[in-house]
């Protein structure tokens, strides 16, 4: 009786399936296929490339907090530190950047023998291929150090450590090629450069016409070898002027079918060792006044056999996803650090200079207009330090998150740019003239680069974050376009068929979920069980976190493939992920410390601003979208007019700024790993010194201030007359008056400039 109920019951789901198929979901299965924007092989590669996060469940609309909140804290082994404080220290003491960039336009040759001998070069190569096999936040760590001293250096630190022919060897080379090369590459040897870049191909890098052509050739004196033959002309690529291992990226063809059927045999990745004839490679391209070497190489039928690929021939045409796949990690990493060492560098000297700078007799950072200026760095530099941990704990679990570090890469590299914009404002004329007393100018210079590499920012905004982002991290879509791109129709209806109805559910209940929590101001939406202070701050995410679950599938369901071409729209919702994304980082941070008090204007401030980044992308994005019948209660429900988000209060961003000129445990642990000098005749050190003496000087100051109120010291004398004043009035004593004197002198050379003869700017 049993058995027969089993079957009966079977019987009816598959009938019911069957009808289903047949009356509604062929229909939607036809209309979905005819909407999928075309996509090609590469494009799906780098789709596929990667893993999801963090970043899946927020924009599944459930942050799962405590689960997130679990991660292991971040923390360097010994073995790591250790290497931090001495070999980084001794590189950053034997740095000098306005040497380095302005007078040699080279690093130093001391500089590269001691990067090769103490293993700059290997930071992740596993230690039997003679590398330090150090994890992703202590090479984070070690590349955003050396930039707060030299950030020519960093690159060249960061680049050989970051997407090149170590990388792609040691996870798609043979056994083979890792004995060979791995050691070598570690220990500087081989010198490494990666060239895909091309004059006709930038962003667009599948696009490139750099060619390899499967043929018979000669190869170190042997004939009738298998191999290919290459032609190339790439620019942009760093460290081709010294490299001796080319990382080639090149199409590769075999029209007399030697391999097998295909002709196109797609994108390849070839090593090609600097001293086979045919190769062009010496000069130089000279980025924005940055010293590390970049330049063109280029290619006349080079001739290599197939065991120069990387991989060999089980790698051919693998080209374009190896990238994708390395890139999906390493942008996680170098660019972050650069970013994060910016901010950091910037939160000290901005702080000290803002104190120490006097203008209408007071320190310019109790401006208010300053003190916005000062938030922004400090704010700013807390998302950059909370988000690089987050984001490099994540590829240390073993995670290659491509959306979570396509967002790193475009967020942390704008937040530095605009961090290092407010610097400058900041320090007026000190910032702009340049010389061995500049530390901004070079970092400022430098913000393009950074900006532009590792994929362009515009275009990581509008086309990678939601467009991959959306495809990754929705439980549906990825496998509704794979049934629908199927050979076998029927195959496909039946899988779309199972997965449909679920992403209706889905869908449907989303959206009850964004109705009910809009109406209810959000306070049964998800928070963390332990007890947290920022409580309503979780809500407040969740809650966003719902409303992009849902305008993301309204969206999708309406615009379909024309999502993507609507960048601005699918920009907005990107934002609104990686910002829900931030304000997780930060909590995430704030919780592993153990929500220090002092903290707290920091992540209030950070928590702010997300929202209101979150705010104003919703915002924006309805006011865009084309049916306005649908855009106007979906903005009604996520943005209702008694809710709004504005930007961190005055009152806010004046206790930052007040903190940041202050010495403090905070300070010290978000400004951790910047090379920092008390030294009088080094940049940095000038102003930390003198900024670390108005400490001790500020009671002898404040007295002499209200002497200046009480009218016994003429408001109109300078410093060094009001402390003799002081002295003869018996305000301060000889020894204080010494000091004072002191004091002033130190705080007068950090505001010097330098000069130059037109002799000395030539050199001639
Ligand atoms: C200092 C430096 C070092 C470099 N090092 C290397 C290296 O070692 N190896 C290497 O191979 N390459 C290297 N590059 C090249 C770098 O990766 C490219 O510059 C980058 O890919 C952008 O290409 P492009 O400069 O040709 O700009 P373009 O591709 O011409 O882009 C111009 C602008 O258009 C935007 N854009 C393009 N397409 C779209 C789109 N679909 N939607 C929205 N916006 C879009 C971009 O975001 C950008 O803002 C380096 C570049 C620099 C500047």
């Amino acid at each position: 009786m049993g058995v027969i109920s089993l079957y009966l019951h079977l019987g009816f789901l598959y009938m019911f399936r069957k009808i289903r198929q047949a009356l509604i979901t062929r229909f939607i299965f036809k209309w979905f296929s005819s909407v999928l924007p075309p996509m090609s092989i590469t494009e799906r590669q780098a789709i596929a490339a990667g893993d999801t996060w963090q970043e899946a469940n927020l924009f599944r609309g459930k942050p799962q907090w405590q689960k997130f909140l679990a991660n292991p804290k971040p923390t360097l082994t010994p073995v790591e530190l250790n290497f931090l404080n001495t070999e980084v220290e001794e590189l950053c003491a034997m740095l000098n950047e306005w040497q380095i960039t302005h007078q040699n336009y080279d690093v130093p040759t001391s500089v590269w023998n001691y990067l090769k001998t103490a293993g700059f070069f290997g930071l992740h190569v596993p230690k039997k291929y003679g590398g330090l096999e150090f994890s992703a936040l202590a090479s984070s760590t070690i590349v955003q150090k050396i930039a707060t001293k030299s950030l020519s250096v960093a690159v060249t630190v960061m680049v050989p450590n970051s997407l090149g022919p170590a990388e792609l060897i040691l996870h798609y080379g043979t056994e083979q090629q890792k004995d060979l090369y791995l050691h070598k590459l570690a220990k500087g040897v081989e010198m490494p450069c990666f060239a895909l870049t091309a004059p006709d191909a930038g962003s667009d890098a599948t696009s490139i016409t750099d060619e390899g052509v499967i043929c018979y050739g000669e190869f170190n004196g042997q004939k009738n070898v298998l191999g290919m033959r290459l032609n190339w002309n790439k620019r942009y690529i760093t460290l081709a002027p010294v490299a001796t291992l080319i990382g080639l990226a090149v199409k590769l063809r075999d029209p007399d079918k030697i391999l097998g059927v295909d002709v196109d045999l797609g994108i390849t990745v070839i090593l090609v060792p600097r001293d086979v004839p045919g190769i062009e490679i010496g000069k130089r391209h000279f980025p924005l006044n940055q010293a590390f070497l970049n330049g063109p190489i280029r290619g006349k039928d080079v001739f290599l056999p197939l065991d120069y690929i990387v991989g060999e021939r089980e790698m051919i045409g693998s080209g374009w996803k190896m990238l994708v796949e390395c890139l999906a990690a390493g942008r996680g990493i170098s660019l972050p650090a650069l970013s994060t060492a910016m901010g950091k560098h910037a939160f000290r000297c901005c702080g000290a200079y803002a104190k120490l700078r006097q203008q209408f007799n007071l320190s310019i950072g109790k401006f208010e207009g300053v003190a916005s200026a000062l938030a922004n760095i400090g704010g700013l530099t807390y998302m950059l330090e909370a988000t690089r941990v987050l984001t490099l704990s994540a590829i240390d679990q073993n995670f290659s998150p491509s959306v979570v570090t396509a967002i790193s890469k475009y967020h942390m590299t704008e937040m530095a740019r605009h961090i290092i914009n407010d610097a400058m404002d900041i320090h007026g004329g000190r910032g702009i003239m340049l010389g061995p007393r500049n530390y901004l100018g070079r970092l400022y210079e430098g913000m393009p680069i950074s900006i532009t590499v590792e994929g362009a920012n515009i275009l990581t905004r509008c086309l990678m974050i939601f467009g991959q982002g959306a495809i990754r991290c929705h439980p549906y879509i990825r496998q509704e376009i794979e049934a629908a791109s199927m050979q076998d129709k029927a195959q496909g209806l039946d899988m779309f068929d199972r997965l449909i109805w679920r992403h209706m559910w889905y869908s449907i209940s989303n959206g009850v979920r964004l109705v009910w929590h809009s109406l209810t101001c959000a306070v049964f939406c998800e928070a963390v069980e332990d007890k947290s202070f920022w409580q309503i701050y979780y809500r407040r995410l969740s809650f966003m976190s719902i409303a992009l679950a849902s305008v993301s599938d309204v969206a999708m369901l309406i615009l379909g493939g024309n999502l993507k071409r609507k960048e601005n729209l699918s920009a907005r919702l990107g934002d609104v992920l990686s910002y829900l994304y931030i304000a997780s980082a930060v909590l995430k941070y704030d919780y592993d410390h153990g929500e220090p008090k002092e903290d707290r204007p920091f992540v209030r401030w950070c928590l702010d601003f997300c929202l209101h980044q979150i705010h104003h992308g919703f915002k924006y994005f309805f006011l865009n979208f084309p049916n306005q019948f649908i855009a106007k209660p979906l903005q009604w429900l996520v943005l209702p007019p008694w809710r709004n988000y504005p930007k961190p209060k005055d009152d806010l961003s004046i206790e930052l700024s007040r903190i940041m000129m202050e010495p403090s445990e905070l300070r010290e642990r978000l400004t951790a790993y910047c090379v920092v000098s008390t030294d009088p005749q080094d940049a940095v050190g000038r102003i930390e010194a003198a900024w670390l003496k108005m400490q001790l000087a500020e009671p002898l100051l404040n007295k002499i201030d209200l002497a200046v109120k009480q009218g016994i010291i003429e408001r109109t004398s300078n410093a060094y007359k009001k402390i003799k004043l002081a002295l003869s009035n018996k305000i301060v004593t000889e020894t204080e008056a010494e000091f004072l004197f002191a004091f002033e002198h130190m705080r007068l050379d950090a505001m010097q400039v330098d000069e130059f003869t037109q002799q000395e700017l030539t050199g001639k």
